[in-house]
């Protein structure tokens, strides 16, 4: 029989549960209606692809919104008519919500009724839309969550950022070996979609739709067709729909298997719209491994595991990538760089130097505090070897004794391990660890935040373990403790940015702010977009060595947003960012966009230019002989 003055035992007229019910429950709902009401007027019919719930399944999301909506509202209302019928404990001060929906209802048990009847089968449509959720996802993810965020890959950090996941062997507890490795046992990367992990199919199923990754995406925000979320959304809908024949153990090889099916089990994870592929390899290849998208993800998604996974396939079983990668890997197979220079060319930037630089021939000189590990494109790039110079003069000027491995030294195989091509990563590696090992480095300084992050996070999985830091991070400690001392005003504004490999992936922003802070008369101001939400350069995983053909340039795109600080230099703290932004602003300079003095540094030459101990620096040496 129904019981009009049916209240909780003990706590219905507890002072603190009034209150908390209705402050929840006020709260909740102004939560909700805001976020309808943002989903809106930032949704992709008024703003297009800028719009982050561009690719997400809007009804989905109203659907679960005038859910909780309707549970909310009918609790006020429920309250409302108690109050009308004087059958309510609370005062107005602790439940003002309440009274006021009482004020404008008639004092009715069958209104109130009614109500309770409509939040009980609100309250029951939970559990319709928990059957629903299973198979819309943007509800699913209040259970999958918490799960999905324990079992992220660097429990002790952000997920899938600093090193790349290590390729296992079909046991999932070692590294394989491609001397023993076998493509049809161990798995080779992602081919299907039953090849990625439980972790791998448990990130797809927890993604919200909130479109977080997508709108900091740079390949997205350049007009590419790479969206992080739709690739995690993508492979979601396909697991969900192979999963039922999966389970039943259904093949291409079972009997009176219908045609859709067949196609079905035969479909490319990854392949063109003619080819039926799941992800195109537009998106795949577009990735330039910034970690935006995993940065950015609430529930620690860890997409670029996967894309990884899905370029390893690509590239060790199906030889399909970019045509432009093949000369990149035939220079690191070859020659142990991506120029395919010789490695006595490693040696020329010494030469340009008017001090002695010790080259390591079997183990570091006696009283080396630092390995100098110099990298491809600061022994080999023009712009980057100035960068390199710059670094030796500071160290030589503030007393370090550092060696360099000269043409030891070999890539330390982050290209190609960003490419897919796990094989010569390993080999890369294998040989650098090897010269390390037997020189006895132990302390490294890398001016690459690309070769930083490979010597400091991915060697120890091949059993290098070095204590390696950031050009960056030991010239800001230098100055820190008097050894260099900045004094010749830069009366410059600059804008630093920050790059992916350094900042995003190992957390380093505040070393190259602290040198740029230290210099006499240079006025900083940041971009937009800085720090854990910098713009990419385009450079990243492999990018550098493929052709953009879509959308906008990246480094135009960033060069852009720098612009609009009206620096006089931009900074930064990697060679490629260098590069990729210097080739972006020449571009600017010769389209009378950006100021013919506008220039991209290094945040070590910025500091030379002001550390002065009397003698000329050997840019000044150059210009003089220029
Ligand atoms: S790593 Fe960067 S480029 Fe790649 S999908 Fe994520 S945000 Fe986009
Ligand atoms: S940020 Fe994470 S949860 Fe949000 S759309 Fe992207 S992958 Fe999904």
């Amino acid at each position: 029989m129904w019981n009009p003055h049916f209240h909780l035992p003990v706590i219905h007229d507890w002072m603190i549960y009034g209150l908390a019910m209705e402050a929840i429950a006020g709260i909740s709902l102004v939560a909700i209606t805001g976020l309808a009401i943002y989903r809106q007027v930032r949704g992709p019919r008024r703003i297009g692809r800028q719009s982050r719930f561009a690719n997400s399944r809007h009804w989905h999301a109203y659907y679960i919104e005038a859910y909780i909506v309707g549970l909310l509202a009918s609790i006020f209302v429920i309250r409302g008519f108690k109050v009308a019928l004087d059958d309510f404990p609370f005062p107005v001060w602790v439940t003002p919500i309440s009274h006021a929906v009482g004020a404008a209802l008639p004092p009715s048990e069958a209104g109130l009724a009614l109500v309770a009847a409509f939040k009980l089968i609100i309250s029951w449509m939970f559990f319709l839309v928990l059957g629903l959720v299973m198979t819309m996802g943007i509800g699913w993810h209040r259970f999958t969550a918490p799960v999905n965020i324990y079992f992220k890959r660097n429990a002790d950090g952000a997920p899938a950022l600093g090193a790349a996941k290590p390729m296992m062997d079909k046991s999932g507890t070692k590294p394989l070996d491609f001397e023993e490795a076998d493509p049809d046992e161990d798995p080779f990367g992602a081919g299907k979609i039953e090849d990625f992990t439980w972790k791998g199919l448990l990130d797809f199923t927890t993604c919200t739709e909130c479109g977080r990754c997508q709108s900091q995406c740079p390949a997205w925000n350049t007009g590419k067709p790479l969206s992080p979320k739709k690739v995690v959304m993508d492979l979601r809908e396909h697991a969900y729909e192979k999963a039922p024949y999966l389970l039943n153990g259904t093949t291409e090889e079972t009997p009176d298997i219908h045609d859709d099916v067949l196609s079905l089990l035969g479909k490319p994870l990854v392949g063109t719209e003619e080819e039926g592929g799941v992800i195109h390899p537009d998106e795949l290849w577009a990735c330039t491994n910034c970690g935006a998208c995993v940065e950015q993800c609430p529930v620690d998604i860890e997409h670029i595991d996967h894309i990884m996974d899905m370029r390893r396939y690509q590239v060790m079983i199906e030889s399909s990538f970019p045509s432009e990668a093949n000369t990149l890997l035939k220079n690191l197979e070859n020659k142990g760089n991506p120029w395919g220079m010789s490695e006595d060319r490693r040696l020329d930037w010494i030469s340009e130097l008017d001090f002695e630089v010790p080259v390591v021939e079997d183990t570091l000189p006696e009283g080396t505090e630092y390995l100098f590990w110099v990298g491809c494109a600061g022994a080999l790039e023009d712009r980057a070897k100035k960068t390199t110079k710059a670094i030796a003069e500071l160290l030589h000027m503030a007393g370090v004794k550092f060696a360099v491995l000269g043409g030891m030294e070999a890539c330390t195989g982050d290209p190609a391990r960003r490419l897919g091509m796990e094989y010569v990563f390993q080999m890369l590696a294998q040989q650098n660890v090897e010269t390390l090992n037997e020189a006895g480095a132990t302390k490294i300084v890398a001016s690459c935040p690309h070769c930083f992050n490979t010597l400091g996070n991915e060697y120890p999985q091949l059993g290098g373990h070095y204590d390696v830091v950031h050009h960056s991070q030991l010239l800001a400690t230098l100055v820190d403790e008097g050894r260099l001392t900045p004094v010749q005003p830069v009366e410059e504004n600059i804008t630093y940015h920050d790059p992916c490999f350094l900042g995003r992936h190992n957390k380093v922003y505040t070393p190259p702010r602290e040198i740029m802070a230290q210099v006499p008369g240079v006025k900083t101001q940041e971009m937009h977009r800085h720090k854990e939400r910098g713009f990419c350069c385009g450079a990243g995983g492999a990018r550098m060595w493929m052709e953009e053909r879509i959308g906008k340039r990246i480094n135009t795109e960033r060069v852009d947003e720098a612009l609009t600080t009206n620096p006089d230099t931009v900074s930064t703290a990697c060679p490629f960012c260098q590069v990729m932004l210097g080739d972006a602003i020449n571009e600017k300079k010769s389209a009378g966009e950006a100021k013919e003095s506008l220039e991209v540094v290094d945040v070590s030459q910025l500091l030379l230019r002001s550390v002065k101990d009397g003698r000329p620096t050997t840019e000044e040496v150059e210009a003089e002989k220029a």
